[in-house]
């Protein structure tokens, strides 16, 4: 309030309803004359008199017969406030005459005019009520030098009626300011109000956080255009807007930015700005904040007198909208991330198991991952135990396909070692590791992720990139998550591989199993002309069980297999035919063939074994157009065979006639 002389009392009067009547003419004049002025507010109308005695002055100075008269104007406790000297024309000050002070005390007192006659004059005083309740609320008193008793008290009674009615007017004028001033302010009020409406509305309608924070500095200098506005961020926020800057929590951070951040509340600090004529300067320092922390904090400059204490609710309240729709972009912004994520994983994973195959996986994963990451070099290698190398399993660096490193080489090295994923800015630059990936490629940027099987480095994966600083830190990051699901598919293919090996293996000797012989001759029968089968069985082997016990009988069954074994080409396939009898699959070969083979396994048998034992070969050979080609009558004609080297004498070899060849 610009004017505190009103006071409390009189601004209760009805405001409210007031308000609500201003625009109705007659009503309000009429509702206007209904207020009054009450004993509480006799503390404060001291202004209202004042300003109502020096209009009725004006009114009264113009009237010249009146003559030589002095004027006196008293409070409700017989104060005099003012006094005038229609003589001089002039204001009039203390002290003053004792029989002014006598009329005006006695007039207060008895309520009703007062009068003394002296030589000076006749002094009058005239009580002043108020006009509703009647309470005395002020005495005008006056000295007339040139008139009798009554004509002194008519004029003073007309006067004071003169000066009660230039007081309400004074009043009445002073309410209804008071009233569009508080009506300006609620409408100012209101604006704000719209303004922080249409601010909530619109930050919550961004959904990313650059144009959040655009938004409130556009708004900000909309309300507030002398103001200097920037934002100083915790966390790197990468803004093409200069006013968005770093906040310095140590060492050099403004003390009142620090704060602000600290405590999460409003700071103000108010200062002398010598350069613009000592102006009075506000700097207000809110957080950006939001339900999970604080994120910033604004900086705002502005001119003391331009600024109020609604204004810096006003700009609270903006700042905590920010710091909420802030919040929420970036959380949107952070899901929409995982989801990709999330997205390209589950794609990667679904297609990676489509395959069992160790191979496919590998070639799929390093394609993969080129494209993902847009890296123009990539490199799988796994760990061989046995040998403590690394072999690249898949590479689209020709020179590097099929390569062996030592297991301590490079950059493979380095993360087998410490088991964590590494990103490199730059190769050149770093210098303490030699790498034939990086050298060989003329790369700069590096990422690589351990694969991990079971809590162990399996294998590495390596991407690069001629240009350095390539590789962004959430590259690095997406790499470490897509490793372990490209490591759990290689897993997934390795185990998947030796499951097929051991289903088809025999357990005891390592050598096939009867069913896939079955099977493989029947593929070769289907692409081939000829092909030869040698069945060998060991000779008196019960004997040799019942000689040496079972597990000797094993041992000698395993030493046979190992030399059947030796004794053949990488192509020919052995099996366990069942028991101590073993059957040898010689694509391409014929009988003569076979019985060279035969001879040496033999040989070799009655040599190497320890208890030597002996076996006895019969062989049968097929060739295309035979007229009873199956795997049955081809097992049935060596076994025939084998048959004849037993009833023969054993430790021999004997090959089947095709009319041995009768179906089983
Ligand atoms: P022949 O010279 O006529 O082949 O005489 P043999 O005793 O070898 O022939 P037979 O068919 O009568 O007996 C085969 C023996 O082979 C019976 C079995 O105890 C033994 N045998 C079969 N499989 C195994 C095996 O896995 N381990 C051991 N220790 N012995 C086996
Ligand atoms: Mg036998
Ligand atoms: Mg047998």
């Amino acid at each position: 309030m610009a004017d505190q002389s009103l006071g409390q009392p009189m601004l209760n009067l009805n405001h409210a309803s007031g308000l609500q009547r201003l625009d109705d003419g007659d009503n309000y004049t009429d509702w206007l004359r209904q207020l009054d002025i009450t004993v509480h507010d006799f503390p404060y109308i001291d202004s209202i008199l004042k300003q109502g005695y020096a209009e009725w002055l004006k009114l009264v100075s113009e009237m010249p017969e009146l003559g030589k008269a002095d004027f006196y104007l008293a409070g409700s406790r017989g104060e005099v406030l003012l006094a005038d000297s229609l003589d001089s024309g002039q204001p009039m000050s203390p002290p003053w005459p004792k029989p002014i002070e006598g009329v005006i005390g006695q007039s207060l007192r008895e309520r009703k005019v007062s009068t003394a006659e002296t030589t000076d004059g006749v002094y009058v005083a005239v009580p002043v009520f108020t006009r509703i309740h009647g309470e005395l609320f002020a005495a005008f008193g006056c000295c007339l030098r040139e008139s009798n008793l009554m004509a002194a008290v008519l004029f003073a009674k007309t006067a004071a009626q003169l000066l009660h009615s230039c007081f309400y007017k004074c009043f009445e004028g002073l309410f209804v300011s008071d009233l569009l001033r508080v009506q300006q302010q609620a409408k100012r009020e209101e604006q704000r109000r719209s303004k922080l409406f249409q601010v909530v509305q619109k930050l919550h309608d961004k959904i990313d956080v650059d144009s959040v924070l655009t938004e409130v500095f556009e708004r900000v200098s909309g309300m507030y255009p002398a103001a200097r506005l920037e934002l100083l961020m915790s966390q790197d926020h990468l803004s093409r807007d200069p006013r968005v800057k770093s906040l310095q929590l140590h060492g050099q951070g403004d003390e009142l930015l620090v704060r602000a951040f600290m405590e999460g509340r409003m700071q103000v600090r108010e200062s002398v700005d010598p350069e613009e004529g000592a102006a009075r300067r506000l700097e207000i320092a809110v957080p950006l904040s939001g339900k999970q922390g604080v994120y910033g904090v604004f900086h705002l400059q502005i001119q003391r007198e331009e600024i109020d204490d609604v204004d810096l609710q006003l700009i609270g309240m903006l700042a905590d909208t920010a710091g909420t729709a802030f919040e929420n972009a970036k959380l949107y912004e952070q899901s929409n991330l995982l989801i990709n994520e999330l997205r390209l994983i589950n794609e990667l994973t679904k297609r990676l198991n489509q395959s069992l195959r160790l191979k496919e996986v590998f070639k799929f994963a390093t394609e993969e991952l080129l494209s993902i990451f847009k890296a123009e070099y990539c490199c799988i290698s796994q760990l061989n135990k046995e040998r403590e190398t690394f072999e690249i399993m898949s590479s689209n660096v020709p020179g590097l396909s099929k390569e062996h490193f030592p297991k301590n080489y490079g950059f493979s090295g380095l993360v087998c070692s410490t088991q964590e994923p590494i990103i490199l800015s730059d190769f050149q630059a770093y210098g303490k590791v030699s790498s034939r990936f990086m050298e060989e490629t003329d790369s700069r940027s590096l990422i690589t992720a351990p694969l991990i099987v079971r809590g162990e480095v399996n294998g590495v994966i390596m991407l690069a990139h001629r240009k350095p600083r390539f590789f962004s830190y959430d590259n690095y990051k997406l790499l470490q998550v897509l490793s372990s699901h490209i490591g759990l598919a290689i897993a997934n293919a390795s185990l998947h591989a030796e499951v097929r090996r051991m289903a088809n293996r025999d357990m005891l000797t390592g050598l096939y199993a009867r069913h896939y012989v079955d099977d493989a001759i029947q593929e070769f029968q289907k692409k081939d002309t000829n092909g030869s089968l040698i069945i060998v069985d060991i000779d008196q082997f019960k004997q040799v069980n019942d000689t040496y016990g079972h597990q000797t009988g094993d041992k000698i069954l395993k030493q046979v297999c190992a030399i059947v074994k030796s004794s053949i080409r990488k192509t020919d396939i052995a099996a366990r035919w069942g028991g101590e009898e073993l059957a040898v699959y010689l694509p391409g070969a014929s009988a003569d063939n076979s019985y060279q083979i035969a001879e040496t396994i033999r040989l070799r048998v009655a040599m190497d074994t320890d208890p030597s034992v002996t076996v006895s070969c019969g062989i049968a050979e097929w060739i295309q157009g035979d007229d009873k080609l199956s795997v049955e009558s081809l097992f049935y004609q060596a076994d025939m065979a084998l048959y004849k080297a037993k009833n023969n004498g054993r430790n021999q070899t004997q090959i089947g006639l095709s009319g041995d060849a009768q179906a089983p």
